[in-house]
């Protein structure tokens, strides 16, 4: 089964009006210079970039995402955010379950689900993204912790359309660490058996599982290349366009 490519950039909370823009028309500017790539590629920008860059981005093949939603379609929630809101901006992707997020609100298994969920019933495709602590890393829990999270945080109703999954080992993330390639394969492979008890052997064969934590124009080209890996989920070097798009250029 192909998957095509994915490569992800998250900005996280970094990008003001005049250089996100300037980001994103950059990297919209390689792809058109490119002709035709082998790979996607997505940005999600802050909340309040979300509809000038969309705006900037009209007519190229660069997908806008969201970096997190709520679980519900609206009502007394200050301060948040629906998909629907983001499908209405002109997002087609949302990160839910991002260590960040896990870690900073305590979001869990069944939140993230929740955000899965609804992400999908509005038309929105997710990179769900999974992990394991350092400390978890450290007792030899990896693979247990991918399992429970994969069980827990990917919907039943997931499909390799509407669902990215990402291993991001959250001590691998903005640390400039990374795990063996052997390591990322195993995982991944692991994932992929864990996606297929859940959702059959063909989506599971189908979904894309990206890997996140310290991608970078270097390590790219080999992580890009394990057979399980099917693209990045990147932080830091997708806020730089030659960087992320040195990224996109190393896939096989
Ligand atoms: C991330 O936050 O999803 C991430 C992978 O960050 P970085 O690439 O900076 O490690």
């Amino acid at each position: 089964m192909s998957r095509r490519t994915l490569i992800a950039g998250n900005w996280k909370m970094n990008g003001m009006s005049f250089d996100g823009i300037a980001l994103a028309k950059g990297v919209a500017n390689k792809i058109k210079a490119a002709g035709d790539t082998s790979f996607d590629m997505l940005i999600c920008p802050p909340y309040t970039l979300i509809s000038s860059v969309a705006a900037a981005l009209s007519g190229s093949p660069l997908s806008v995402g969201a970096q997190d939603c709520h679980t519900e379609e609206n009502g007394p929630h200050t301060g948040d955010i629906s998909a629907s809101m983001l499908k209405d901006i002109g997002c087609s992707f949302v990160i839910v379950g991002h260590s960040e997020r896990r870690s900073n609100y305590g979001e869990n298994d069944a939140k993230v689900l929740s955000k899965a969920k609804i992400a999908n019933s509005v038309g929105l495709n997710t990179v769900i993204c999974i992990g394991e602590t350092e400390t978890e890393r450290d007792s030899s829990e990896t693979i247990n912790v991918v399992k429970a999270q994969i069980l827990g945080s990917v919907p039943d109703s997931a499909t390799a359309k509407n669902t990215v999954v990402a291993y991001e080992p959250v001590w691998a993330i903005g640390t400039g660490r990374t795990p063996t390639n052997d390591e990322v394969q195993k995982v991944h492979a692991v994932i992929r058996s864990q996606l297929a008890l859940k959702l059959g052997a063909d989506t599971a064969n189908s979904i894309r599982l990206l890997y996140g934590g310290s991608m970078n124009p270097e390590n790219a080209k080999e992580l890009l290349s394990l057979p399980d890996v099917d693209g990045g989920l990147i932080g830091g070097a997708s806020l730089r366009v030659n960087d992320f798009w040195a990224i996109g250029e190393g896939c096989p």
